[in-house]
């Protein structure tokens, strides 16, 4: 039996041992998910809408633990915890009003009736990262219980701690045996099994672009169904004429939040140059006031990374002499790096075009919108972004001009459960929450019945 250690990355301490499933158990529970997915696509979906309900309220009730566990694993905030737990509760409620909402469509047609239906696919396995281990977990199984599909979770497996509970709860709510069953295991065993088990009907993927391109080629083999949400390198473009101060208090919280693990991280500022200097004296205290420290205390805002190979990666990203100014860290034990400031000297350094995944940001200036626009373009990605101005007119030209799925216009908010997310170019394919989430747990099919 292959184990592996999970690893507070605040103290550095094991916290639990958990099992990891190897290809044969994979294998073993994707059978067993065939088997259940057959039983829930025939229940009335008012009774799968009762389940998922049920789920949700046991999730409720336990939100103080999802937190605690995931303060423990992921060294997340307590504040974000208990919003990811309380987000994991939405989804499922919101989830939970799709199955009798699925309906087809009757289109005329002459000599006969011709109706649509959108049918579950079967097994969809789902692989999660280590960066929101609860919301992204639950933005995949949810919908796809919803269409009356059956679940295989593959979390990662540095943080496993928070979807074994999940997985618990769905038990306690009454969720009938192996429709969501979940796999602590590796990427390149568990998660690779998804791609190549031929019962496995799609698999949705959060991770980095690089293994996110394998598992599309993967799929290919098979025309198997792929959403893929991948990485992020978004720009936050602060205008002269927009609300200075509300910009720079607020930028810290658009990159640092969750020490920058965040596919979503405004990790670009751009700042109109006849402001870059005024906003800089602005941003300067905010990050510096960034509370770094103990994850589990009140008034904490920024934890650890989650590990000390992440923390070597991020390091690498940062060249000491382009370092503007930096906030404050403990020094250990724990993964800790201090908020970070750059002003990158070339237009093609890494730190500009590649994703840190972590509290490092870089400032640029540029010049009128068009300009604006060529840097904000500037990337492979195009998940988020943020865009600062009180034009209106300029507010929608810019929003409309970025090349990205999930924009906010004086606001750093990226994730409503109702509405739909997910990127442009490389940063993934498909969309993820909203109203049509359980559609992309659907295959559409078209029956014609002959009258005459
Ligand atoms: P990753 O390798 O893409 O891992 C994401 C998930 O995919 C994990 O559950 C991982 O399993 C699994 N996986 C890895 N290789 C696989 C394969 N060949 N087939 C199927 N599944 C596989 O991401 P990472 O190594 O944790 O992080 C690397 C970088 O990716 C980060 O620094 C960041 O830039 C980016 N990233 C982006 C996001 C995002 O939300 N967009 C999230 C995480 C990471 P195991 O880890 O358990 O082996
Ligand atoms: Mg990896």
């Amino acid at each position: 039996m292959v184990t592996t250690e999970v690893v507070n990355p605040a103290t550095e301490k094991v916290v639990a041992t958990v099992e990891l499933a190897d290809l044969a158990a994979t294998d073993a529970a994707v059978d067993r998910a065939v088997r259940a997915s057959e039983s829930w696509r025939a229940m009335a979906p008012g009774d799968r809408a009762r389940l998922l309900r049920r789920f949700a309220e046991a999730v409720d009730a336990d939100l103080g633990e999802l937190a605690r566990l995931e303060v423990e694993n992921s060294g997340h905030t307590l504040g974000n915890a208990r919003w990811e737990a309380g987000n994991v509760r939405d989804v499922l409620h919101f989830a939970a009003g799709m199955p009798e909402r699925l309906s087809g469509r009757q289109i005329p047609v002459a000599g006969g009736l011709d109706v649509t239906f959108h049918e579950p696919l079967g097994v969809v396995g789902v692989i999660v990262p280590w960066n929101f281990p609860m919301p992204i977990a639950a933005w995949g199984f949810a919908p796809a219980l919803a269409a009356g599909n059956a679940v295989v979770l593959k979390p990662a497996e540095l943080t496993p701690l928070t979807a074994l509970r999940l997985a618990e709860l769905a038990r306690a709510a009454g969720i009938p045996d192996d429709v969501f069953q979940v796999l602590p295991g590796k990427g390149s065993v568990v998660g690779e099994r998804f791609v190549t088990h031929p019962a496995v009907r799609k698999v949705v993927f959060t991770g980095s672009t690089e293994v996110g391109k394998r598992i599309m080629a993967g799929c290919a083999e098979q025309v198997k169904r792929v959403t893929l949400e991948l990485g992020g390198k978004s720009a936050n473009i602060v205008f002269a004429d927009a609300d200075l101060e509300r910009a720079a208090a607020t930028a810290p919280y658009g990159v640092f939040d969750n020490a920058g693990q965040d596919c979503c991280a405004r990790s670009r500022i751009l700042l109109q140059r006849s402001v870059f200097d005024r906003f800089l004296e602005l941003f300067e205290p905010a990050v510096r006031g960034v509370q770094v420290g103990d994850p589990g205390a009140d008034g904490t805002e920024m934890g650890p990374l989650i590990s000390a190979a992440h923390r070597e990666r991020v390091a690498g990203f940062v060249t000491p002499g382009e370092v503007a100014f930096t906030g404050d860290c403990p020094s250990g034990p724990g993964y800790w790096y201090p908020p970070t400031v750059v002003l990158p000297t070339s237009p093609t350094a890494r730190v500009l075009t590649e994703e840190v995944f972590g509290p490092v940001v870089t400032v640029q200036p540029f010049e009128d919108e068009a300009d604006a626009l060529r840097l904000a373009n500037d990337t492979e990605y195009g998940l988020s972004g943020s865009i600062w101005t009180n034009d209106l007119g300029r507010a929608l030209r810019v929003s409309r001009g970025v090349a990205a799925g999930n924009l906010s216009v004086n606001s750093h908010s990226s994730v409503r459960y109702w509405t739909p997310f997910g990127g442009f170019k490389q940063s993934g394919l498909g969309r993820e929450l909203g109203p049509d989430a359980a559609l992309a747990f659907t295959e559409t099919k078209n029956v014609f019945l002959a009258t005459e």
